[in-house]
């Protein structure tokens, strides 16, 4: 590092509460009164029947599309066409992760704000400002794109969240617990000066993450609205802390080996990981991550645990990717390759990290 960096972390305003998604009309009228709205099938029309009548009390003119292919470039780039033609002066991004990694690409290319709203806690994507892609015709991983600046607003309501499918829960908790094994990534040493001051913020917030999520996690996914203090701190745990960490290792450092499985399984095995929530292959990645780190007993224990409370999957199998020979040496050398590992140790537990998932 040469003392010079562009660090993006968090957004311009992160809205939160109950019934918060009333005041979208109004943070949309920030940026201008003609709206891009795109969203999934079940979140667009959810969220749609939410603000429709104040949107049209308040003039604001609305082009609501559906989102039903895969976020890839060739899509952000057809969206800014259109959106150029119908003068639209800010982008609204309803539901989950590809939504939100598709309306970064898209506002960048149109030169408009953007507006995310989340409709669950299954992803931090909706306020960092990195986009993952994929290819246009089969959805298998294409690159990842950083933002020119970080997302304008956030709105996170808890009454959608809350309501949101437990699955979506397990995904997203599972996610923002990777953070703390991914940061550590084998390494034993995390003190500062001994790492760069990016990676002892991005450590030392991962540990709440951590903690929290270990303590709370389960309590939340089993009834969501039962404690509105741990779903709210729940909800900024994983929309906006998690993207914070995200913001500080980005600058500094390579994948790990959870995302690593991550991201192999979607870019070799596109159709049959299909049925996969992202974060429950990351979570399968965690196991890896835990071994390749040489996590205590105990502590590996509590996480599988926490997994099949969570009714997740724990082997390649569960996320469709049979076990065969060829399939895990194909899934092994991209980790190899993106995480740098050259060293007879690093690879043996690798090896190892791989029979716990086999
Ligand atoms: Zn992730």
């Amino acid at each position: 590092m040469d003392g010079t960096g562009i660090l993006k972390i968090g957004v311009s305003r992160f809205l939160y509460g109950k019934g918060v998604i009333q005041q979208l009309p109004d943070e949309i009228l920030r940026y201008g009164s003609k709206a891009f709205m795109v969203g999934g099938k079940t979140t667009l029309p959810l969220v749609r029947g939410l603000v429709d009548t104040q949107m049209r009390e308040k003039k604001i003119a609305v082009v609501w599309v559906i989102m039903d292919e895969p976020n890839s470039v060739d899509f952000a780039k057809r969206l800014a066409a259109d959106a150029g033609k119908e003068k639209a002066e800010v982008i609204v991004a309803i539901g989950g992760g590809k939504c939100m990694d598709l309306c970064k690409v898209f506002s960048d290319l149109a030169g408009l704000p953007l507006i995310t709203v989340p409709t669950s806690v299954a992803t931090c994507a909706g306020a960092s400002a990195v986009s993952i892609m994929y290819t246009k015709e089969e959805g298998r991983y294409d690159c990842s794109i950083p933002k020119e600046k970080e997302v304008d607003s956030v709105l996170a309501d808890l009454d959608i969240i809350g309501k949101s499918p437990k699955r979506l829960f397990a995904s997203g908790i599972m996610d923002s617990i990777a953070k703390l094994p991914e940061i550590v990534n084998g390494r034993k040493e995390m003190d500062y000066p001994e790492v760069t001051i990016y990676k002892y913020m991005a450590y030392t917030n991962s540990r709440f993450i951590y903690k929290f999520l270990t303590e709370n996690g389960l309590k939340v996914y089993q009834n969501p609205e039962a404690d509105e203090r741990l779903l709210t701190d729940l909800v900024l745990i994983n929309l906006i802390i998690t993207s914070m960490v995200s913001g500080f290792s980005s600058g500094s450092d390579q994948l790990a080996v959870a995302h690593g499985l991550y991201d192999g399984t979607r870019m070799f095995f596109p159709e049959e990981s299909k049925g996969a929530l992202h974060g429950e292959i990351v979570a399968v990645g965690i196991l890896m991550q835990m071994r390749f780190n040489g996590d205590p007993e105990e502590e590996y224990q509590n996480i599988l645990s926490m997994m099949k409370e969570m009714n997740m999957p724990t082997k390649l199998k569960d996320i469709g990717v049979e076990p065969t020979e060829g399939n895990v040496a194909k899934l092994r050398e991209y980790n190899i390759m993106k995480n740098n590992i050259v060293h007879e140790d690093d690879l043996k537990r690798l090896n190892l990290a791989f029979q716990e998932i086999i």
